[in-house]
């Protein structure tokens, strides 16, 4: 149950209200470790439950450690499409609907006034696409300098897309961070180890 793995309430009434009577094997495995501040390495496709695997523990630590200006985005989730950026995106909402965290998304193919909008209400947990932020980045309209949080999703089809130059850059924008989490469907392969290896510390290595 849900329950037993230290969530708040108000985390626990919004995956009930989604319909989420039990984690999946690979939120089970994640939850715990992540919740502990460690980094993760997990191995875990597309239906496995993944996406809540990272949000459930991000949410649980925004809400045990406040910040007192509550002026900037603590949680950064890159992922490599628009599509798996808004289905991301929807489920923080979910997830969040019962707590005060704010969420918001970033992808290409909006208007940049429109991100902008998202970019200044200075969201809580940001799901984006890596080649509009990076954008955002150069032009000084998003800073990483606070995010806690790294979570990259869907890792190898980041590396497939060639994402892996503007990922490692964002990751060292937010070189401050406290946790970094990397999702991939497969973790064979040079181009996810390498990544793993650079972006991740000591990272515990999971798999759905
Ligand atoms: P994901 O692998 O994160 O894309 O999730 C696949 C689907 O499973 C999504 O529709 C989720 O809403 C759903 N899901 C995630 N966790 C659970 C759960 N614990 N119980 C039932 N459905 C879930």
């Amino acid at each position: 149950m849900f329950a037993q793995l230290d969530l708040d309430d108000e985390l626990c009434r919004a995956v009930a209200e989604m319909g989420y009577e039990r984690p999946t094997s690979i939120q089970s495995l994640v939850i715990p470790h992540a919740m502990e501040g460690k980094d993760i390495l997990a191995d875990a496709p597309t239906g496995t439950g993944k996406t809540a695997a990272f949000l459930l523990p991000v949410c649980q630590y925004l809400l045990d450690y406040p910040r007192k200006d509550d002026s900037s985005t603590r949680a950064l989730v890159l992922v490599p499409t628009r599509e798996l950026a808004n289905q991301v995106y929807e489920q923080a909402v979910a997830i969040t609907k019962f707590t005060h965290l704010t969420c918001g998304v970033i992808t290409g193919g909006i208007n940049y006034g429109t991100d902008r909008e998202t970019l200044n209400a200075k969201v809580d947990i940001l799901v984006a696409t890596p080649g509009r932020l990076f954008e955002h980045i150069e032009q000084e309209s998003f800073d990483c300098r606070d995010i806690e949080s790294l979570i990259l999703d869907e890792a190898d089809r980041m590396l497939d897309m060639g994402f892996s130059s503007i990922v490692h850059q964002i990751a060292g924008e937010a070189r401050w961070r406290k946790q970094s989490m990397l999702f991939s469907a497969t973790l064979e392969g040079k181009g996810v180890r390498n990544f793993a290896e650079e972006l991740l510390k000591d990272p515990v290595t999971l798999s759905a």
